[in-house]
């Protein structure tokens, strides 16, 4: 596999999907049986399972907080956090996932776009910035409730809902000059189509999987194999 040089004038904008958690044992998403760590998604991750089951719902997202803390970053969050030493302020990560992986990779620059497991924030989406929560709720008593009397929730992006802080990553995509796809199916929007904008502003880009995603003709480059493997060797910053 030829290396991937970065210029000094290049910014790069990565992208993570649950691939590169997957790879640190995590339960991905969207597995083949349609189960997220044996749950149905419709019955934890949509409005209305909150609205029907929130102790439900904070059950399950109390499991993913013990799963997350029990798995370590891998070799490609790892080869991430040092490209960020390496480019300062001309890389940027934007990640589908909600796991803190990235963060105890050492990663900075970053932005869950669909949720962050650590934090909670106010059902009613009164105002207040969501808090950092690393609790584990088995009873509905035990959750907090926001100053306005709402109860707290995960800050995570429910199916139907407008996925976070759209507006800076689509300013990092169309000031950057790679872009750098990482385990995603290409299939969940609006992400599948970020690499469309990063072409039409003149990016290079790149993606990095097991398989080819739906979306693979998009990339100017597919390089197949694991994250962990292919991602400590492939860029050479000059
Ligand atoms: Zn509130």
């Amino acid at each position: 596999m030829n290396k991937i040089s970065i210029t000094a004038k290049d910014r790069v904008f990565i992208l993570t999907g649950a691939g590169i958690s997957a790879e640190s044992g995590l339960p991905t998403f969207r597995s083949e049986n349609g189960l997220w760590a044996g749950h149905r998604v419709e019955d934890v991750c949509v409005p209305e399972a909150w609205r029907r089951d929130p102790e439900g719902v904070w059950k399950f997202y109390s499991e993913l907080r013990v799963a997350d803390k029990n798995a370590q970053p891998n070799p490609a969050h790892l080869a991430l956090a040092a490209l960020e030493q390496q480019l300062g302020d001309r890389f940027f990560l934007c990640t589908q996932n909600v796991d803190n992986l990235h963060e105890r990779a050492g990663s900075k620059r970053l932005v869950h776009m669909h949720g962050d497991l650590c934090k909670a924030r106010c059902e009613r989406e009164c105002g207040c910035p969501p808090v950092v929560d690393h609790a584990i709720y088995h009873d509905l008593k035990e959750v907090p409730h926001c100053l306005c009397g709402g109860r707290m929730r995960p800050h995570i992006v429910f199916f139907n809902e407008i996925p976070l802080e759209m507006d800076r990553i689509e300013d990092e995509i169309r000031h950057s000059t790679l872009m750098v796809v990482i385990g995603t199916s290409g299939s969940v929007y609006p992400a599948a189509g970020f690499v469309h904008l990063a072409r039409q502003v003149g990016a290079r880009s790149v993606y990095i999987g097991p398989e080819a995603p739906l979306n693979a003709e998009a990339f100017t480059h597919v390089v197949l194999g694991k994250a962990g493997e292919v991602l400590p060797d492939l860029f050479e910053v000059q």
